[in-house]
């Protein structure tokens, strides 16, 4: 089918939830993808930092496909062998705690809610502006946005957003917090990196009122920062983190990682989803975090994000650069979203904007540094219009 095809079935049959760039892709391999004419589009993007270790990862590909071809679905009433040693595995990662395992980040995100709620019933959930933890009804509480809540209002209560400011988050959390909730680096908004001293802020006001900390991982975990979750470059140790997008290694996987105190909250029945942790996705996962724990990997990630930083730096139109490892956004002095469009369809460079001077670069960690110099270059030229 063409492109046109497809855009004359979506006109017809699909919702108008997604605004879609004119391209169909059908292949792709490590960095690279291919649309429905043949022609060759470097990525860095990720599927919005999915597909962190390339795409069809020939590791990823073999764990899939053998799964698939022995078993695809049971449910959680049993046993599976891939959704123990996925949880297993998360938690040694991280904090020591017991994990839950679902389907996409703000499933994620909700499991640590409902956790953090039964933990301290009746408590607040405190977020900050800017924050972006999913679009189910108490990701969405979470997500103070006004253009993503004020159509669906109206909100779950109980959730409370402060700027993101050592005072403000101090002077909001107290006896009736629950929980803290926040990306140790906001990705939809923008790349911003939240200040030690805000993370190191928030832990002590948790710890004072008997608060959990819950960082979202979803976005800058799995490596993208230089480091498997982003937490361990900020010297603050939270008390539970989510985890979703690179996960799965590009299957949807979503997985909720809880210390050793919050371990034991959920009883039977408390919370559960049909599809969560199926043997299938779980080892795309395990493939995945076995791939992303290496060292040599993740300090790889750490120099090239250093190399692509200095590199953005230097290009026209390009005011600020921010961001961590290979998790990184230019400020522009022009439109991000026509930049976006032109490095695509005339460059073929895949990048986001997450806002009208904003571009977001999100490129697989299995990058060298030629993938960077002929980013930077196509980009350039994209900024030059
Ligand atoms: C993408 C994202 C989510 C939502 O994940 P979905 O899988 O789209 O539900 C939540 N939090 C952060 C930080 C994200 O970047």
């Amino acid at each position: 089918m063409s492109l046109a095809d497809l855009q004359a079935i979506e006109c017809e049959s699909v919702m108008r939830n997604y605004a879609r760039l004119p391209v169909a892709f059908v292949r792709g391999e490590g960095a690279r993808l291919w649309d429905d004419e043949g022609n060759e589009y470097l990525d860095f993007l990720c599927g919005i930092s999915v597909t962190s270790l390339g795409h069809c990862h020939p590791r990823i590909v073999e764990a899939i496909q053998g799964q698939a071809g022995l078993l695809m679905h049971v449910s959680n009433l049993f046993y599976t062998e891939p959704a123990m040693q996925l949880s297993a595995r998360l938690s040694k990662s991280s904090l020591g705690g017991k994990v839950y395992l679902c389907n996409s980040g703000a499933e994620a995100n909700e499991a640590a809610i409902k956790l953090a709620r039964k933990a301290k019933q009746g408590g607040d959930i405190v977020t900050v502006l800017g924050a972006f933890h999913g679009r189910t009804y108490g990701a969405l509480s979470a997500t103070p946005q006004e253009s993503k809540q004020a159509p669906f209002a109206p909100m779950v209560p109980g959730f409370r957003a402060v700027p993101p400011e050592p005072d403000a988050l101090a002077g909001a959390i107290d006896e009736q917090t629950a929980a803290v909730l926040l990306e140790p680096i906001q990705g939809e908004s923008g790349v911003n990196v939240l200040s030690d001293e805000l993370l190191s802020c928030a832990r002590a006001a948790c710890d004072k009122h008997g608060a959990a900390l819950i960082f979202d991982e979803v976005q800058c975990g799995m490596g993208r920062t230089g480091a498997l979750w982003a937490y361990e470059q900020t010297g603050v140790r939270p008390d539970a983190i989510t985890a979703a997008k690179a996960l799965g290694g590009g299957l949807p996987v979503g997985a909720l990682i809880t210390n050793r105190k919050l371990a034991d909250v959920f009883a039977p029945g408390d919370h559960g989803s049909t599809f969560a942790g199926g043997p299938v996705v779980a080892a795309a996962a395990l493939a995945a975090l076995e791939l992303t724990e290496d060292p040599f990997l993740l300090a790889r990630v750490r120099e090239l994000g250093a190399l692509l930083a200095n590199s953005l730096a230097e290009l026209p139109h390009v005011l600020t650069v921010r961001g961590r490892g290979l998790m990184l956004a230019c400020g522009l002095d022009v439109s991000a979203p026509e930049v976006v469009r032109r490095a695509l369809l005339e460059q073929r460079l895949i990048a986001g904007a997450t806002g009208p001077t904003t571009i977001r670069l999100l490129p697989p960690l299995i990058i060298d540094e030629m993938h960077i110099a002929d980013a930077v270059q196509r980009l350039g030229a994209a900024l030059d219009g």
